[in-house]
């Protein structure tokens, strides 16, 4: 496993790290979340993903008894949480970025995960019932608390992110270190493009999700006979209409050609091609199965393979490069 620091901070993140959404504390059975978390520790990765919102905090839950089974040293693991969107409750003091909720968010984190503080902070998505100031205010405090280290963002514009810092400037409060935000073949434009003015200066790095597009970058539903996959699952049918069109799939069999001819397996090209993008400090992987885990940890050994033709060739494929601004 290699490290890469986390933007601009002294964080050193595995490059391949493990999530939670979708499986923990629902799809998948706990003993086969140990398993996960066991063997992507013991490959080296040291980042685990999760957030309030997942299985309405059930995946925190089941992070958290691992975490304490397996009794890692707490120096050599980092941690997550995002909050947002909440934990289940609809009621409109339990959700958003405002002060209340983002304190009641990280007790709760704190707690559901048994630990003594978080390494990563998220706010899942930008708040724009509550003023940034707010945000900023309540995210420095939690770090001047000890009960965060550093804190970021899911999803926000550049301009968001840099309203953040000028906030933090102005006070002189401790800013966003890293985002996170879809990275894969078939979402490139934030972090190809929209970040560039923003990765130096003030810094930002990023845990990037869905490497895989939910299992559509695996080439597995181009002939998908399993009824157990994320993408058949009926609560999950506005990212399978988003996911499974024609034009897509088209993309994906050219790609699984390609993968094919490289000798190389579609996760283990689609994965490492996200390590290839240096401004991508960690990947963050995604499994239902130990399987997939232990095939995807291994798409770090292809990385190399990805030369500037064969990118080329991918690039031609996918026909989605981004346009760079010439002004
Ligand atoms: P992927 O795009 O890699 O999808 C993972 C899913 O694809 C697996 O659960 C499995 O689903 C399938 N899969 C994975 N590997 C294989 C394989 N080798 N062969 C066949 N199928 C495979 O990642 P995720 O979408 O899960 O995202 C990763 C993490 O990113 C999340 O756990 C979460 O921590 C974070 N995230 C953050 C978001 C945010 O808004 N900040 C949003 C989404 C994710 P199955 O077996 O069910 O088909």
């Amino acid at each position: 496993m290699k490290y890469r620091r986390l933007g601009k901070s002294g964080l050193q993140v595995s490059e391949l790290s493990f999530g939670s959404w979708i499986t923990f504390g629902n799809q998948i059975e706990d003993n086969t979340s140990e398993d996960l978390m066991k063997m992507a520790y013991d490959s080296g990765v040291n980042f685990f993903d999760n957030a309030e919102a997942y299985a309405d905090g059930a995946s925190e839950k089941v992070m958290g008894e691992i975490l304490k089974k397996m009794g890692w040293a707490r120096d050599t693991y980092i941690v997550s949480s995002k909050v947002f969107f909440g934990a289940g409750g609809k009621l409109p003091t339990q959700k958003g970025l405002n002060r209340k909720h983002v304190y009641e968010a990280c007790n709760d984190a704190l707690k559901r995960l048994q630990v003594d503080y978080l390494d990563l902070f998220f706010c899942h998505r930008p708040d724009k019932q509550t003023p940034i100031e707010e945000t900023v205010w309540s995210m420095h405090t939690l770090i001047q608390q000890g009960k965060i280290l550093y804190w970021g963002t899911s999803e926000w514009s550049a301009q968001e992110i840099m309203e953040a810092h000028m906030v933090a400037r102005q006070y002189n409060l401790i800013g966003p270190v890293m985002e996170q935000p879809q990275y894969n073949m078939l979402v490139r434009d934030k972090v190809e493009v929209e970040y560039n003015q923003i990765y130096k200066n003030p810094g930002l790095g990023t845990t990037i999700w869905s490497p895989l597009a939910s299992g559509v970058l695996t080439g597995k539903y181009l002939n998908n006979q399993e009824d157990k996959t994320r993408l058949k699952r009926t609560e999950l049918s506005w990212l399978s209409d988003k996911l499974l069109v024609s034009e897509t799939l088209e993309k994906v069999e050219q790609l699984a050609g390609f993968a094919a001819e490289m000798g190389i397996s579609m996760p283990h090209l689609a994965i490492a091609w996200c390590l290839k993008n240096e401004r991508v400090s960690t990947v963050i992987l995604g499994a239902s199965k130990t399987e997939q885990l232990k095939e995807n940890l291994r798409a770090i050994e292809h990385v190399d393979k990805l030369t500037p033709e064969v990118m080329q060739k991918i690039d031609e494929i996918l026909q989605n490069k981004p346009k760079h601004p010439t002004f």
